[in-house]
């Protein structure tokens, strides 16, 4: 118990997507309640830019669950200004699941209109994304966590007369258990890619816990306009 709700602080803190495992998909959802309760809780406690209103509170008005189901964005992409436009690709020898299941991510993006995916490479003054792919054995997975993704914006910032800003991000994806190589993960390793980051709304694409979700949420979009001032 106390293992598995370190493992979703360090998920919410370093920015990777995590699975409970249990056989028991009732237990499951019964688990996840008892963990993720006291999570969000904590974190509306400690943000500064929601409301006081308590989130575990089955009574909170529409107004604060508002408020604190934002998605927010990455701390290293605020108070910059990006290009709407990314040129992908893909580390070589990524698998075609992987590869499948991010070309769906990527249009899931595209079609919001706020950012705009190209396959290339760029330019080092150009935002830039690489598809990856690695492995990574749980310990011991029946009483803890699966890792099963990763992602993030990387920041190049130069000053000076040949001034520019860009993102180089990376979207990867744990390619130990064939099975949870998903399209959910994919948009969320890819939101985070693009400057999102967790959401405390298990609705979100950004929830650092699977929950299978592929569609963004209007929060999500806004969190994502909110990245690229639009
Ligand atoms: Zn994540």
């Amino acid at each position: 118990m106390k293992r598995k709700s370190w493992l979703m602080w360090l998920a919410l803190v370093i920015g990777f997507l995590i699975i409970p495992v249990t056989d028991n998909a009732e237990r499951l959802s019964s688990e996840l309640r008892q963990h993720i309760e006291p999570l969000v809780a904590k974190l509306v406690a400690l943000s500064p830019t929601t409301t006081t209103s308590k989130k575990t509170d089955k009574q909170t008005n529409d107004e604060s669950a508002i408020a604190t189901d934002k998605t927010p964005m990455e701390s290293n992409v605020q108070g910059v200004t990006l290009s709407r436009t990314y040129y992908y690709h893909f580390a070589s020898g990524t698998p075609q699941a992987v590869k499948t299941v991010f070309e769906e991510a990527i249009k899931t993006y595209n079609q919001t209109g706020v950012v705009k995916l190209v396959r290339g490479t760029g330019t080092a003054k150009q935002n830039q994304i690489k598809f990856s792919f690695y492995r990574k054995v749980m310990a011991a997975p029946q009483q803890g966590t699966i890792e099963l993704g990763r992602g993030g914006p990387d920041i190049i910032i130069q000053t000076g007369l040949d001034h520019y800003v860009a993102n180089h991000a990376l979207a990867s994806m744990n390619i130990t258990y064939p099975g949870l190589i998903k399209r959910s993960v994919a948009i969320h390793e890819l939101g985070h890619a693009l400057g999102l980051a967790h959401s405390t709304s298990q609705r979100s694409v950004m929830y650092p816990v699977d929950r299978g979700r592929t569609q963004l949420t209007n929060e999500d979009i806004n969190g994502l306009k909110a990245v690229y001032n639009q």
